[in-house]
């Protein structure tokens, strides 16, 4: 039986995601942003909480997990990190554990740069990819923590990825992606067939995630930093990879 993937909006701009295990029942909610909208959906489903996968420990993806932790009694897998930011964890992981949603396995990837705690997690058999504030469609998470080569180096693990893999993200932010990355490549062909979808998308209410990583590879200029293409739009010929992206990202910033 085929997971399901549910994704609704939380807060003012992020994404909630439950993933349902039809053949045990299991259904873990990647992050938490805030207890409503995800017992909501829940309720919707008649699903059970059972675990909480967490990426990183900014206020807004753990701010509902006391609460659910204590409605549900789920587990609550956290990225492995020192500084225990992160309450009410049961499990802490590292790059290359699996996590084990019922049936489901979801490998855990190292994405360092946005938090220094950051972690993505990958579910193969799904071809489901939930890169929280690592990868936005069209975009990527501001530096906060991290370098510029440490976040550089996590998108490139994204990357690496197959393209039919679909990209759920943390934030709805991809219509502010495109409007940036279209100053960068105007004539970028992908790009502008993503700008339509977008368009036509929010007008009807509807949200932009997922995205096809094929998509992605072609349309988001974050992920072709070592394009030398790239670095020539930006003035920047020849220059390296993690130089072409800091001053995308850093334009991105002031845009
Ligand atoms: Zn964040």
């Amino acid at each position: 039986m085929a997971a399901e993937i549910r994704t609704f909006p939380c807060l003012s701009d992020n994404f909630g995601y439950l993933i349902h295990d039809g053949a045990t029942n299991a259904t873990a909610s990647i992050d938490a942003p805030e207890a409503g909208p995800i017992i909501a959906a829940l309720d919707r489903e008649g699903w059970t909480l059972t675990d909480i996968l967490i990426t990183h420990h900014h206020g807004d993806h753990v701010g509902g997990v006391a609460e659910l932790k204590q409605k549900y009694g789920c587990r609550v897998v956290a990225p492995h990190d020192k500084s225990t930011k992160i309450a009410h964890a049961d499990l802490r992981v590292a790059n290359g554990d699996v996590v084990k949603v019922g049936s489901l396995l979801a490998r855990v990837l190292e994405t360092p740069g946005h938090t220094l705690d950051h972690i993505s997690y990958v579910f193969d058999g799904e071809k489901a990819l939930f890169a929280a504030d690592t990868l936005f469609s069209i975009g990527c998470g501001r530096v906060f923590e991290g370098s510029y080569p440490m976040m550089w180096d996590s998108l490139l693990k994204l990357r690496a990825l197959p393209d039919d893999f679909r990209l759920y993200c943390g934030h709805e932010y991809t219509a502010s992606n495109v409007k940036f990355a279209l100053t960068v490549e105007p004539d970028n062909a992908a790009l502008q067939a993503r700008a339509e979808e977008v368009k036509r998308l929010r007008a009807d209410n509807k949200p932009t995630i997922p995205s096809l990583l094929g998509e992605e590879k072609k349309a988001n200029v974050f992920l072709r930093a070592d394009d030398p293409a790239v670095a020539i739009k930006l003035h920047m010929k020849g220059a390296t990879a993690v130089d072409v992206f800091r001053e995308l990202r850093e334009r991105k910033n002031k845009s």
